[in-house]
């Protein structure tokens, strides 16, 4: 069978993807013999890419990004385009006019999002893959965790994003998922580094990513508000399993605080939601995906196509991210949360003089039951994230790696560190894996 007729019968299944790309030979390369799924925001030549959004339906990128020349390149085989929350607003792959990918460990329950079609791929493949994904506030973490795979959020401006439709460009970042560490870290080494078309990519030194050493000597710290209140005990137990392990290998283990982890979700959805409202500006039925009928004055023609295709939530998001911005309320909300989240970095900065990485549950619970999240309002579905906002708004890199299980669904523990070190959250969950 062809490695396509593969992915679309477990699509049949699972429902992971929105488009396919066409059947290619396989090139040379660090990526060959490797599928590649491409999360539906990154764009790729000839595949239609719409984010989720039926906004974008039909549009279809006369380019590639630069991560999926980059995968080309090596030798990577695209395959096509993976389901998501519509332009990464959603922690549960729900917000969607398309497929609702369903979690491979019980298909009652949310794969978690935005990247959910990109777990839930990973997490079946019965054949070598990698999967393009992206996080703004956890999209990669969250979906990777619950579907019991890798997943690698890089430091912000690590990885190109030419290509990208984006969300919230200060907060933006391309990353990967992957069965196992050493996949994983190989594709991050792959799709990372400079790129001519983005000027915001860091010219740091790369180092190679599959060069991962030992947790003897490694420090851990513990940060005191991830846990506790709002933690599920269970997922808390295996978080506590494996940080015990790592330290019968050599490692320390320390408690530490970030005290302004209880400001990270309200600075996070203000400056997501106004980045994510001036974004979408630019779809209005003239240059890309859906188009209707011209009549009446441009204001009308623009209403009838943003009413027609953007979800209630895009719309929530526009209208609370101007509200945000407008004069007069613009030192109260946004520049008040770009305050907060200089705060949150220093919390960071402060804590890793000390310790090389910081060890958390990825996600409070495991991937909840759909019947569970339709009860939920959209500032409970907000409330999921509490984990992972604070280090995705100070752009620092995270792992999150499986570590147990919890009612029979996959546990994540999250490993992040400071700017640039991907490499030492690498090694942590490289232990935590071999455990
Ligand atoms: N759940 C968060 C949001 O809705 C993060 C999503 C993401 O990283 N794209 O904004």
């Amino acid at each position: 069978m062809s490695l396509l007729d593969r992915v679309k019968e477990l699509d049949a299944k699972y429902r992971f993807m929105n488009a396919y790309a066409r059947e290619e030979s396989q090139g040379k390369g660090l990526l060959s013999g490797y599928a590649v799924s491409v999360k539906d925001n990154v764009c790729v030549k000839g595949v239609e890419s719409k984010a989720g959004s039926k906004i974008l339906e039909g549009y279809i990128p006369p380019f590639d990004a630069t991560v999926v020349a980059k995968s080309r390149a090596e030798g990577g085989i695209i395959i096509g385009k993976t389901t998501q929350d519509e332009f990464g607003f959603g922690t549960f792959n729900v917000n969607t006019p398309y497929k609702v990918p369903l979690n491979p460990h019980d298909p009652e329950r949310s794969t978690g999002g935005s990247s959910g079609g990109a777990a839930c791929l990973t997490a079946v493949a019965d054949f070598q893959h990698v999967a393009i994904s992206e996080s703004t506030g956890g999209s990669i973490s969250c979906p990777a965790s619950w579907c019991g795979v890798v997943g690698i959020t890089p430091t912000y401006g690590r990885v190109s994003r030419w290509g990208l439709i984006d969300y919230a460009n200060s907060l933006d970042k391309i990353g990967v998922m992957a069965k196992t560490v050493k996949e994983a870290a190989l594709f991050l080494g792959v799709i990372s580094g400079p790129d001519k078309y983005d000027s915001t990519v860091l010219k740091a030194h790369m180092p190679d990513y599959t060069r991962m050493g030992s947790v003897d000597g490694m420090r851990i710290g513990i940060p005191r508000e991830y846990l506790g209140e709002g933690v599920d005990p269970k997922v808390e137990e295996q978080v506590w399993g494996s940080i015990k392990k790592l330290e019968s290998k050599g490692a320390s283990i320390s408690e530490m605080s970030l005290p302004h982890t209880k400001y990270s979700l309200s600075s996070y959805y203000i400056i997501a939601m106004a980045e994510a409202s001036t974004n979408l500006a630019k779809f209005s039925g003239l240059r890309y995906g859906l188009q209707m009928p011209i009549e009446g004055d441009f204001n009308q023609y623009f209403s009838k196509v943003r009413t027609e295709g953007l979800s209630d939530e895009a719309k929530r998001r526009i209208m609370l991210g101007s509200f945000t911005r407008m004069a007069g309320y613009r030192d109260a909300y946004y520049l008040k949360a770009l305050k907060v989240r200089t705060k949150i970095i220093e919390n960071f900065k402060r804590v890793f003089k000390k310790i090389d990485v910081l060890a958390a549950p990825t996600m409070p619970v495991v991937a909840p039951r759909f019947d569970e999240i339709a009860k939920l309002e959209p500032i409970q579905h907000y409330m999921m994230d509490i984990l992972t906002v604070a280090p995705n708004l100070a752009g620092i890199p995270m792992v999150t790696v499986p570590c147990g299980e919890a009612d029979g669904m996959p546990v994540g523990l999250h490993l992040m560190a400071d700017h640039l070190n991907e490499i030492k959250a690498l090694d942590a969950a490289l232990g935590v894996e071999q455990n």
